[in-house]
């Protein structure tokens, strides 16, 4: 198959919608990151996208809708908090799971009797959908395992000969992929974090929201993720990455034992000079915004300098930061020293 790239024009968004609606894939951006899009509804087409990324089907997908009508028949009801963090969040970065639709294919689902709804923001997203008519189940853009790609030609380098069309809308701004917090049960809870913090969540619900243990920690053997996608490794470059918690003065006496060839900081801006390795920066100390920008950018970049092991500035694990750690520690293989 031969794949297209496409700047964002009436003809090509025209052509993104006849494509979902007759159950083929499209890759496109998104405000999180580039996504590969295929009609929720219809089991085949959304088949394909989990054979175009080589993805695990017990890993459900996310649907996007463009306005609270399309959620008919997607869930089978909207929750009260749902409703308040839809009027708060959406359109934006945000991924409820909720009852499970009628309308939506198993295979979105993985077979769950949830799903997971999201409304972006991004305008060509909005544009596709209406002009197909088509909620879409859309993951991240990578080969599964690899980091999410932020602009078309990741994506292209994944996605090339796998998919008829991807449009390019220039670079994602968030970086990371959507927060999905499941809205039913006794408190609401964070399956992955993102953008929208558990800190703006709270203020908005005035309740405790939690967040699962998963993300912070690798799961014990045999234990059970209510996100099925959190056990996998994931964002994952090809070189060894290792996180070193500590401050810059520790990171720096490490680095200064560790000059191998081979060996690549992953630091943060401003940093990389002081090192004596070569050095990728992914953004500013304290601050989980520009990190969640750069961060998988960063790390497809450390594949192609052809790096072998990374040593990685640990982020924090409060606000965006929390995405940005989550994200890290799987590319990490789980892999944190304390220094
Ligand atoms: P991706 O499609 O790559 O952005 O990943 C979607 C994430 O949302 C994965 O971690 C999934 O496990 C999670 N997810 C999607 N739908 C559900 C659901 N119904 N219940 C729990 N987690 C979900
Ligand atoms: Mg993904």
């Amino acid at each position: 198959m031969k794949t297209q790239v496409l700047p964002i024009t009436p003809e090509s968004v025209a052509l993104a919608a006849r494509l979902l609606q007759q159950g083929e894939l499209v890759a496109l951006p998104t405000e999180t990151v580039y996504g590969i899009a295929a009609d929720a509804r219809n089991g085949d087409a959304v088949k394909k996208i989990f054979e175009a990324k080589g993805r695990p089907q017990d890993n459900p997908l996310i649907v996007h809708i463009c306005g609270m009508e399309m959620l008919n028949g997607i869930v089978s009801e909207v929750p009260e908090r749902a409703k308040k963090l839809a009027a708060a969040f959406w359109p934006g970065p945000l991924t409820m799971v909720m009852p499970r639709g009628p309308e939506v294919s198993d295979v979105t689902c993985a077979g769950l009797d949830t799903v997971g709804v999201r409304m972006p923001s991004h305008p060509v997203v909005q544009q596709v959908i209406k002009a197909s008519g088509v909620a879409f189940a859309a993951p991240s853009a990578n080969l599964s395992g690899k980091p999410s790609p932020t602009n078309a030609p990741d994506t292209l380098a994944d996605m090339d000969g796998r998919l008829p069309l991807i449009l390019d809308g220039g670079e994602s701004n968030v970086g990371v992929e959507s927060t999905v917090v499941a809205v039913t049960g006794e408190h609401p809870m964070i399956l992955r974090p993102g953008y929208v913090t558990k800190e703006l969540m709270e203020a908005v619900l005035g309740e405790e929201v939690l967040v699962s243990p998963a993300i912070l920690e690798k799961l014990k053997d045999g234990e059970v993720a209510r996100s099925p996608g959190m056990k996998y490794k994931h964002y994952a470059p090809k070189a060894q990455v290792t996180i070193l918690r500590g401050d810059f003065a520790k990171y720096k006496e490490f680095i200064k034992q560790h000059t191998e060839p081979g060996v690549w900081a992953l630091c943060f801006d401003g940093e990389g000079a002081q090192l004596g390795v070569p050095f990728i920066e992914y953004g500013k100390n304290h601050d989980g915004v520009t990190q969640a920008h750069h961060l998988f950018t960063a790390l497809r970049d450390l594949d192609k300098h052809g790096a072998q092991v990374v040593y990685a500035r640990c982020p924090e694990q409060d606000g965006v930061s929390m995405a940005v750690y989550n994200r890290l520690f799987r590319a990490a293989a789980f892999r944190v020293v304390e220094l």
